[in-house]
This record gives C-alpha cells, structure tokens and sequence, in this order.
C-alpha cells in the first residue's frame, strides 16, 4: 500500500520475498523496488485514479502486477498494489502453444505426401506398375496420421483430467501378460526376446489408462532394442505398493536426452523414431498416465547398454492400514 507520493505504508513478507527484496527503510518509494518502466506507469496511473496492471518478468519467473486507487472522497490518497506469481501459468500457455504448432506440423508433413502422391495418381500420368507403391505411400502416411491423432486423442483426454473414467482394482501382472501377449509378433520381427516376472499385484487405477501406458513402455523397449535383444517387465508387490519395471538391453537413451524424452514429440533421433512408427507422444502419455494415478515414475539409461523405467502404484495407507488389519 502506497501513499499519493508513492511512499511504502505498509506490505507483506510474501510480496518481498516474491520479488527478491531486502526490507525497504521507512519513506522508501515503491519506484525504488522495482525500476522498469512498466512499473512506473503503473503506479503513477492508478495514483490518477485508474485501474492498471502490468506483467514483470525476471530471470525465471513472471509476476502480474496490479494497482487500484485508494481514495477519500474525491481525491487519491495512494494505491494498492497486489502482485500474483503467475509463472506456471504463462509456463503452461507457452506449452500449449508450442503444442498446437508442434501439432500442425506433424499433421502436415503426411498429409502432405498424401495430397502429393494421390494428385499424381489423378493426373492419370502414373505407370501402372507405380499405382501399388503410391497407393502404398497413401494407405502407410494414412496411419501414421491416424496413430497421431489416437494419441493426441489420448493426451488430451488426460490434459482435461475430468473424464469420468471407472476406478477399478487392476492386476498389473495379468494386464502385462496381456500387453505383451499382443506385441508378441512385433518382438518376434525385431528378434527380441520378452519375459514376465514377479506375480500377480493389483492397483487401484484405470484399466484403459494403465493399458495405454504399460503397452508403450513395451513398444518403446521392443522398438529401441537391438536383434537378439530382450525384454523384461516385472511386477512386484511392495509393503506400501506394486512396483512395474520394464527393463531392455537396447540402444539406451544419453543421459543429455533422459529428462527431456517425457516431453511431447521429444524424440532422441526424430528420423529414427518416424521411421519405426513412432509419434514422440508415447512417453508423455506415459507420463501423465503415471500423474493421473498419483504413480512415481523414473528412468534409468546407459547408451548401448538399454533403459529400465519404473511405475511405482503407491497403496494409500487407508489400503494399506485396511491390508494390515485383514492380515491380523
Ligand atoms: P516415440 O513415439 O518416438 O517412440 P516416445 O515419447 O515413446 O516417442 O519416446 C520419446 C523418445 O525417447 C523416442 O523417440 C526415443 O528416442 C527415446 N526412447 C523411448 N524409450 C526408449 C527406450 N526404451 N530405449 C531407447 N530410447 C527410448
């Protein structure tokens, strides 16, 4: 809160603490704590009488400033000023757009070829020993759009967060049996071998979800791996959870990369990863998979050596303290 000449009345620890202030003397300015331009106007409009506000960005982080006249009858008296840490906001919008263009533009580059591809066939100039391998080309870039758009389908399903999905005790044993039962011949054309240890283990979750995110933690290590390579998923029951591993001995992930391949279409090697099929949005689902169930999820890599990714579904001690009391 400011006087009519922009002196200090009174303020609180958090505001000073947000912007990385040393206690102001008594009779400072306001304009000495923070001497951009933007700050100044506001403060001098709203000391005549106008609502203003105005964003202030330091090294990391972003504030909303905003002031509001304080008056007594007719005239301003001071103003008060309230800052809002809106960082993780502007954060989340530049997310958002980067997203949408990141969108755009793996839409387009199928559905560029397509367009190319299918106006030659129109033409009627294509030999007919080339119709199969355009038509190819078509029917191949088709899916991959149709794989995209699945899994942007699914990320934002989980963005919304809202979606009423069913809670159901899940085995995450039985569910990997199953997952890996289906990537059998996809393991079977890379030479990879796949194994499942531990035993049964349920956790409370959502079947479709948990599917999602156990399959493409399978696909990534059957995809990245080597000939001869294996595949290892175990599932074990803990004290207070059930631990999923998936472990391979593939192509690994450098340590630069590791905390980066969680975000969307973050690929180590982009031509790589299109070629086999993949749409850089497989670890993202995973990852906001693991958030919506309140799972820890980590990754541990070495080039050449393989990559080994944990799921860890903790119990909530209600469950645990409920599993206790039925073992006494
Ligand atoms: P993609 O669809 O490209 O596989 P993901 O989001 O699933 O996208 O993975 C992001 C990137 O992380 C991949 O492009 C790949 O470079 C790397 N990656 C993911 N899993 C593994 C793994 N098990 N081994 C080696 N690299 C991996």
């Amino acid at each position: 809160v400011v006087d009519s000449a922009t002196r200090l009345l009174t303020y609180n620890g958090a505001a000073l603490q947000m912007l990385g202030l040393p206690m102001p003397r008594p009779g400072d300015s306001v304009l000495d704590l923070n001497r951009t331009e933007d700050f100044r106007q506001m403060v001098e409009r709203a000391l005549a009488g106008e609502h203003s506000s105005c964003t202030i960005q330091d090294d990391s982080r972003s504030y909303q400033m905003m002031a509001n006249p304080a008056t007594q009858g007719d005239s301003v008296i001071g103003a008060v000023i309230v800052i809002l840490d809106v960082t993780e906001q502007t954060e989340r919008e530049r997310l958002r757009r980067e997203f949408t263009a990141n969108v755009s533009h793996e839409l387009k580059t199928p559905l560029t070829s397509i367009s190319g591809f299918a106006e030659l066939m129109k033409s009627g100039t294509v030999a007919a020993a080339d119709v199969v391998d355009f038509s190819t080309t078509i029917y191949d870039e088709a899916q991959r759009l149709i794989v995209l758009v699945n899994d942007i389908i699914k990320l934002s399903e989980l963005d919304e967060g809202e979606q009423r999905y069913e809670w159901e005790d899940v085995d995450l044993y039985g569910l990997s049996a199953e997952i890996l039962h289906r990537l059998a011949p996809a393991a079977e054309r890379n030479s990879v071998m796949l194994r499942l240890t531990g035993g049964s283990a349920c956790a409370r979750g959502v079947p479709k979800i948990l599917d999602e995110m156990i399959y493409n933690l399978c696909d990534n290590a059957i995809k990245y791996n080597k000939q001869g390579g294996s595949v290892e998923v175990s599932v074990l029951r803990t004290v207070s959870g059930v631990r999923l591993t998936v472990r391979d001995t593939g192509i690994g992930i450098p340590l630069a990369h590791q905390s980066r391949v969680f975000e969307r279409f973050y690929r180590v090697d982009k031509s790589h990863s299109k070629e086999i099929g993949g749409t850089g949005l497989g670890l993202s689902i995973v990852k906001h998979g693991a958030m919506y169930h309140g799972a820890e999820l980590s990754l541990e890599s070495a080039v050449d050596r393989g990559t080994t990714v944990t799921l860890y579904f903790r119990s909530k001690p209600r469950d645990f303290l409920a599993a206790k009391e039925r073992e006494i």
